[in-house]
């Protein structure tokens, strides 16, 4: 349905933990809400296996359970969310102008929930077989690699965990990083080095992706030598960047792109905000989005009653 034309009192774009939290508070508080989303709600969160450190949930939660109960509990309090990519922003305008393929929306607040995509590789290979063996989603891929081999590369927290739950399907997973410590936390490092099915490879840089028509092994450099490493699947978690296309040149970013906001998640021009991974902040977690969505939605509100 278009919306073509209604002015609405916030647009949240980005329906991850941080979106759907502001939808939460900013309809909670009687405000006109909309939620564009242009992939799946609940954000990043769905191609997570599982979150184990969302506080309320004693055994954890998969990501798109998590996701699908925030959606719910939005829409409880009138929260509209639509299927929409935001093409181009007008952010001096007053009320703020949206751009999408389908209509132009207006909205007197903009909340900024946009999250990151995952960073490529940028090997030679990686163009050419991404969805042939190559993902960056292993919770959505992990069941076509049952009884294969394959390799996650990176350090962090992602990596680690998307290789232990590659475990479940994979005869053998690789975990290549480029240093000789990982980032991960320890509670997930443990559960790396106690696998069975997990080798881990340090020191070591992939240097391309080979196959013809879908990936068949990796060329890697382990300081001391480089060989050829057969898998059939490769999983990229070198982190990620903010998705800020739609407002790019618009609004005060960090150097590495992400929106600089105060503590009351205000940018850098008035009438806008900004919350969760998109926003210049030290910490990424599913608590931490939902804390900036709330503080965001409060400050649009605040500032929809002043005179
Ligand atoms: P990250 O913490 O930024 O780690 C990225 C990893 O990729 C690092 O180990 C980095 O190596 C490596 N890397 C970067 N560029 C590379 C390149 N060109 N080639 C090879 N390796 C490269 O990213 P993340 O793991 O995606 O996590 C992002 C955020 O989400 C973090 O704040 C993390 O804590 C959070 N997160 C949390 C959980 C959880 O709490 N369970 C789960 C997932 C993500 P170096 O170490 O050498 O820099």
């Amino acid at each position: 349905m278009s919306q073509e034309g209604k002015i609405w009192d916030i647009i949240i774009a980005g329906g991850g933990p941080a979106g759907l939290t502001a939808a939460i508070y900013g309809s909670r508080a009687g405000h006109s809400v909309l939620v564009l989303e242009k992939m799946l709600l609940g954000g990043e969160i769905v191609s997570t296996n599982h979150v184990d450190n969302y506080p309320g949930f004693p055994e954890g939660i998969s990501g798109p359970e998590l996701g699908q109960l925030m959606e719910k509990q939005a829409s409880r309090f009138g929260t509209e969310i639509i299927s929409r990519e935001v093409k181009e922003t007008h952010l001096e305008e007053n009320p703020v102008r949206l751009e999408t393929a389908k209509d132009t929306l207006y909205a007197r607040k903009l909340i900024i929930a946009s999250g990151t995509v995952p960073r490529s590789l940028g090997i030679p290979g990686e163009e050419r077989l991404k969805g042939k063996g190559i993902s960056y989603c292993a919770s959505c891929d992990a069941a076509f690699y049952r009884g294969k081999e394959v390799a996650v590369i990176g350090g962090g927290d992602a990596a680690v965990e998307e290789a232990v739950f590659l475990t479940r399907f994979a005869e053998k997973v690789y975990l290549i990083h480029r240093r000789h410590q990982l980032r991960a936390v320890k509670s997930l490092q443990e559960q790396l080095f106690n696998h069975p099915k997990i080798e881990f490879l340090r020191d070591t840089v992939a240097q391309e992706i080979k196959g013809e028509n879908q990936v068949e092994g990796l060329e890697l450099n382990d300081q001391e030598k480089t060989y050829h490493l057969p898998v059939q699947g490769f999983f990229i978690y070198i982190g990620r960047l903010p998705q800020t296309d739609a407002v790019k040149g618009q609004l005060e970013t960090d150097e590495n792109g992400y929106i600089v906001t105060d503590e009351e998640m205000r940018t850098s021009r008035a009438g806008v905000l900004a919350a969760g991974d998109v926003r210049h902040k030290i910490f990424r977690q599913v608590s931490t989005a939902v804390g900036d969505g709330a503080t965001a939605a409060y400050t649009a509100s605040r500032e929809l009653q002043m005179p």
